[in-house]
């Protein structure tokens, strides 16, 4: 799934539809995400004010273990994606020659005439919210894979009120209670809890 900056422009304010199953992003470098689903995107890109915004809903599911239980589960996710790129120098160079260029100009001459209004360009490139592309087209799976990245939770609850395990003797807690002496106390703080009581 790739779209170039010249079709998005072509397209002249009316929306380019981008919709499909991209693989899963492998390997994922977090240790709770045992499994990633292939991604579902179905969006558009749009051109306008000289870039390209790329909008649309991704979903997709992952098999996550539960940092609490230790319990696999798998969880759905839906990101809205609002995602802007911007051509940089170097893929407006690939446009058709305008009449200004006509003259047999190589692309070096071009790109240090360009260099004009490197001022102003790179004004705007400062907007954090905007990606600078510096090929002629966007990698619109890269960009959904790394969303999909984004989006993992890093410590996965398998649900909120999940119990856990007991400290103690590691029973897991959502199948009932464990037997374990419900006040025990993590030895580091006893020092303290004498200290309570003798104020008592
Ligand atoms: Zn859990
Ligand atoms: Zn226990």
């Amino acid at each position: 799934m790739r779209l170039s900056f010249s079709e998005a422009r072509q397209a002249a304010g009316r929306p380019v539809r981008l919709a499909g199953t991209v693989p899963a992003p492998r390997p994922v470098a977090i240790r709770e995400v045992l499994e990633l689903s292939p991604l579902h995107f179905d969006g558009e890109a749009r051109w306008a004010d000289g870039e390209v915004r790329l909008t649309g809903a991704l979903s997709y599911r992952a098999r996550l273990t539960c940092v609490r239980c230790l319990n696999p589960f798998t969880a759905e996710f839906h990101v809205d994606v609002e995602e802007r790129f911007r051509p940089a120098e170097a893929a407006l160079a690939y446009d058709p020659p305008t009449i200004g260029r006509r003259r047999g100009s190589s692309r070096k001459e071009q790109r240090s005439r360009a260099g004009g209004e490197a001022e102003a360009t790179q004004a705007v490139d400062a907007d954090p919210g905007v990606e600078v592309v510096a090929k002629a087209e966007i990698d619109v799976e890269r960009v959904l894979r790394d969303l999909a990245i984004v989006h993992l939770p890093w410590a996965p609850i398998c649900r909120p009120d999940c119990a856990g395990l007991c400290p103690t003797c590691g029973k897991d807690l959502n199948e009932g209670p464990c037997g374990c002496e419900p006040e025990a106390i993590d030895p580091r703080w006893l020092a303290l809890r004498t200290l309570w009581d003798g104020r008592k």
